[in-house]
């Protein structure tokens, strides 16, 4: 067995848990054993445990119970219980219950172990169906979203032209005027639409490019200083519009050389998008005349980059979730600006395949956020 599945007895008798331990690890399965009902749920909980085989017959909690509350617990526990002879109603009470199947003692181990590899099997079949729902449902709510934020921008180009057009003085389309005041503010807006299309039409090309593993790093010695001008200079333009302010520190304490002969071995398209990402997102989540700071350090043998802002902060509970693919904290918020919540994602990729790490930090709501990765220099 590849992945070796673990399998909890729960009996009263020392003598079968002992001898089911030797017998099914000998099989490759990874046994653990309770001599009661209590023991075995701690167990359950505490553990990750695919299989169990209980006995029916036990002081204090019997097997019936035992089975109800692991089916509450971790219902995708395939159960089987060991019924004396002649207990044919229990066994079926315990099929009624959820249990896979039922065996009765004194039984013979080779059919124990036919009976545990078709619960096997069946447990990763329910769980490859779980992950194809959970998947369907992903892509529905991925496809209204994209529909959604394609939606939006073209809704504003085509209404924009058609004020444009409808212009009461254009007979002749070839007469358009396209140096009146009204109309270039008109354009602009078509600009700015066409770029939100462009935008994310481009992330994603690129994510569906990660997620098919065909993405090759293209890396070079790059100067870090550069990467930060570039990715501040691309944003600055964002920053302005709402006042923001952006600060750039670098920390060299205890090193001889300048900032400029710092190189770090990377695809400098792909750092500079995860910097720019990380610049732009806090632009969009911080309210205007906010502050941004983004350091750079040097640590041993790695690159520390950190973007900082005092804007809308991020709870405990989501901090871990922002980077999962397709997650917003709060889509309606998204309006204007709005991406696939895929944006954090491709940053987490881009940074592991460089084997660095990222993660993010924030004191909680309207506390500002700290977004923290780092690239080896080698
Ligand atoms: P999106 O396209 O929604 O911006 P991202 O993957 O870039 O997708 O970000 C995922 C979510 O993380 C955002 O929807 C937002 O809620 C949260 N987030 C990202 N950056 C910040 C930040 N600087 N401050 C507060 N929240 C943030």
């Amino acid at each position: 067995m590849e992945n070796k599945p673990t399998i909890l007895i729960i009996d009263d008798e020392q003598g079968l848990r002992d001898m089911l331990s030797f017998a099914l690890q000998k099989e490759g399965y990874i046994v653990l054993t309770a001599e009661n009902g209590m023991e075995g749920l701690k167990k359950v909980t505490e553990q990750k445990i695919d299989m169990v085989i209980t006995d029916i017959k036990m002081p204090e909690m019997d097997g019936i119970t035992v089975l109800g509350k692991i089916k509450e617990i971790k219902p995708d526990i395939e159960v089987i219980v060991a019924t004396g002879y002649g207990t044919m109603e229990t066994a079926i009470e315990a099929l009624r219950k959820g249990a896979y199947d039922f065996i009765n003692k004194p039984f013979n181990l080779d059919e124990l172990s036919a009976l545990l590899s078709k619960a096997y099997e069946t447990k990763q079949l329910k769980s490859k169906l779980v992950s194809l729902e959970e998947l369907d449902r992903l892509k529905d709510e991925f496809f209204s979203m994209v529909t959604h934020d394609l939606r939006t921008p073209l809704m504003a180009i085509s209404g924009t032209l058609e004020l444009i057009l409808s212009d009461e003085q254009v007979s002749d389309e070839t007469k358009l005027d396209f140096q009146s005041e009204r109309n270039k503010k008109l354009l602009l807006i078509i600009h700015r639409n066409t770029e939100r299309i462009r935008a994310l039409v481009n992330n994603l090309l690129d994510f569906a490019k990660m997620e098919a593993g065909c993405w090759q790093l293209k890396k070079q010695d790059i100067s870090v200083i550069s990467i930060i001008n570039d990715s501040i200079n691309g944003v600055q333009s964002l920053a302005d519009n709402k006042k923001i302010s952006i600060t750039k520190h670098i920390s060299l304490i205890g090193h001889t050389f300048k900032s400029d002969e710092i190189l770090v071995n990377c695809d400098y398209e792909q750092v500079e998008r995860v910097l720019t990402n990380l610049i732009a997102n806090s632009i969009k989540y911080t309210r205007e005349a906010g502050r941004i700071n983004v350091y750079f350090e040097k640590i041993d043998k790695e690159i520390k980059f950190v973007v900082e802002d005092n804007g809308k902060g991020i709870t405990k509970e989501n901090l871990g979730k922002v980077f999962d693919k397709f997650y917003r904290v709060d889509p309606s918020l998204k309006k204007e600006e709005s991406g696939f919540g895929i944006g954090l994602s491709i940053c987490k990729r881009v940074v592991e395949l460089h084997k660095g790490k990222i993660y993010a930090e924030s004191e909680g709501l309207a506390k500002g956020s700290r977004f923290i990765f780092t690239i080896p220099i080698r």
